[in-house]
Formats: C-alpha cells, structure tokens, sequence
C-alpha cells in the first residue's frame, strides 16, 4: 500500500506547502532522538510493517535486547529477531484482535 501525498499550493505565491512530516535529506527532529534513547536497552521491540531499508529507523532495532518483526517481507534485522512473521499485517493484526476480544 502506497501513502500518496497530496501538496497544497499557497494561494498568495504559488509555492508548495509543506507537508507536517519528515521528508528523505531532512533532519530528524527531536521526537527522533528522544524515540531512540527510550528504546535503547528495551527488553521488547515489536516491529510491525517496516521493512527496515531506510535510515535512521533502520538504525532502532540495534537498541533493543529482543526483537519481533511482523512483515510481508524479510528484513536485514531478521537474523537478530526472536520472533519474525512474514505474513500480510492487515489480516494478522485482525487475527489478533478478534483473540483478544
Ligand atoms: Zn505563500
């Protein structure tokens, strides 16, 4: 599933709007590096639909004692993981719910 971006362009001079999220070349902002020290030393990472391809996110998994990837595809952090599903996410995150209900 492909996330399509709409731009705004600015009435008065035409120029794009910027979107209210991180784009690729940006610097991460401070939510960034607080995420990073919170996880760091964790005893679980649960990752659900990442593919781990793109940095600095990719860089996270590396802070946890434990990892879970529940993916469609595998992931270079698969190998460190105790727990990887390659499977779609919409349907088993589903499955999940409907056994804890
Ligand atoms: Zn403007």
């Amino acid at each position: 599933m492909a996330i399509k971006l709409e731009m705004k362009t600015c009435l008065s001079c035409g120029y794009n709007i910027r979107p209210d999220i991180v784009l690729f070349q940006d610097a991460m902002d401070d939510e960034y590096y607080r995420a990073q020290q919170v996880l760091t030393g964790c005893d679980l990472m649960i990752i659900i639909g990442s593919s781990l391809q793109v940095y600095p996110a990719a860089f996270l998994p590396d802070k946890a004692k434990h990892l879970a990837i529940i993916n469609r595809t595998e992931t270079q952090w698969d190998p460190q993981a105790q727990v990887v599903l390659n499977c779609e996410i919409t349907s088993k995150l589903k499955e999940i719910k409907e056994r804890l209900q």
